[in-house]
């Protein structure tokens, strides 16, 4: 299970964005999962729940965009997606191939909460 360092990394750089943009509320946090991160989307969702927790991230919504694996095979130049877990050219047999889409693990996108409270707070709140 890497799912939990995984998550607290997305975390760390959510937040440090957020705070970086002077904004103190994270809203959505737009993921990147590549099939060979071999990362659970459950697991990243229930740790993203625990670990957001008392953080300007509480609330806020994980989306996660899975990419299929895709190999390159260096003998033909034959790009494809494997059926099933196979790294074997199904142009020209070669077993050389490696992959060109399929282990991302990065944000793509980070929204925030543009408002800060403390100085648009509604008129009719203050006393
Ligand atoms: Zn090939």
């Amino acid at each position: 299970m890497h799912e939990l360092p995984m998550t607290q990394h997305i975390l760390d750089i959510a937040l440090e964005h957020a705070i970086r943009s002077g904004s103190s509320r994270l809203t959505d946090v737009h993921l990147v999962v590549g099939d060979l991160a071999g990362a659970s989307f459950e697991a990243i969702e229930i740790y993203w729940q625990f670990l957001t927790r008392d953080t300007p991230a509480q609330g806020s919504v994980l989306h996660m965009r899975r990419v299929p694996l895709e190999l390159s095979c260096p003998d033909c130049d034959a790009r494809f997606r494997p059926a099933e877990l196979t790294y074997t050219c199904p142009t020209c047999g070669g077993t050389g191939t490696r992959a060109v889409a399929g282990d991302e693990f990065f944000i793509e996108a980070i929204e925030v909460d543009e408002a800060d409270p403390a100085s648009t707070s509604p008129p009719e709140h203050r006393t």
